[in-house]
């Protein structure tokens, strides 16, 4: 661009004319924002959200305590106890995930062959201390309970590729 060109171009304020005109030309253009958190995108079955134990639905638990998913955990972020019951079927005493640690690999949801351990499509569960993150089955099972419906459907969608 030569030297009068260039001084041409500022003098009548071209490039902020083009900036104007790009703007009014967007306003007719349908909104590609989402208006968070009242508003939210489409989330995949894949999605590899915060953690869940699920019950069955008579309300027993899915895990039969085979510690796959512990074994399988590349962050070694599980930790699982478990005990025989009086009914001499296998269940855990503890269930522990460290937050903090978990890359939400998915290998732990892959593992499981009762579909116990998934990660759900809950992706709003900042905290403000590190001690919230270190989930307990408690806090897992609740969290289970809490996103079941949308779990289950999740699952549905995503066996035929399974
Ligand atoms: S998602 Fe991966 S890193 Fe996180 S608990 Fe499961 S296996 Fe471990
Ligand atoms: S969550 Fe699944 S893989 Fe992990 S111990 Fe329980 S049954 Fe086994």
């Amino acid at each position: 661009m030569s030297f009068i060109d260039r001084h041409l171009r500022s003098f009548l304020l071209a490039e902020l004319l083009q900036g104007m005109w790009l703007t009014f030309r967007y306003m007719f253009r349908p909104s590609v924002t989402l208006n968070y958190p009242y508003e939210k995108g489409p989330l995949s079955p894949r999605f590899r959200g915060e953690h869940a134990l699920r019950r069955y639905p008579n309300g027993e638990e899915r895990c039969i305590a085979c510690k796959l998913c512990e074994a399988v955990c590349p962050a070694q972020a599980i930790t699982i106890e478990a005990e025989p019951r009086d009914d001499g079927s296998r269940r855990t005493t503890r269930y522990d995930i460290d937050m903090t640690k978990c890359i939400y690999c998915g290998f732990c949801e892959e593992a499981c062959p009762v579909d116990a351990i998934v990660e759900g499509p809950n992706f709003e569960y900042a905290t403000e201390t590190r001690e919230e993150l270190m989930y307990d089955k408690e806090k897992l099972l609740d969290n289970g309970a809490r996103w079941e419906v949308e779990i289950a459907q999740r699952l549905r969608a995503d066996a035929p590729y399974r």
